[in-house]
């Protein structure tokens, strides 16, 4: 399953962007991140990265 990004937890750095070896993540019109599900294989680089836990298996 691929992972979601928990929006009351996240702090906007967009660090995880960066990390993402499948260019996964991306920003969307408002400035958050989004996953996106098809390209994600759930390697969970992101989940160990972010700072504050706010990737989480979907
Ligand atoms: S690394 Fe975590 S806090 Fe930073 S943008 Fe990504 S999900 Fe949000
Ligand atoms: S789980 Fe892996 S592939 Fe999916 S968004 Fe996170 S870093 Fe990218």
């Amino acid at each position: 399953m691929p992972r979601k990004v928990l929006y009351n937890i996240c702090l906007g750095c967009g660090g995880c962007i960066g990390v993402c070896p499948f260019l996964a993540l991306n920003l969307d019109k408002g400035y958050e991140v989004v996953v996106d599900t098809e390209t994600c294989t759930d390697c969970g680089t992101c989940t160990k990265f972010c700072p504050v836990g706010a990737i989480v298996e979907v």
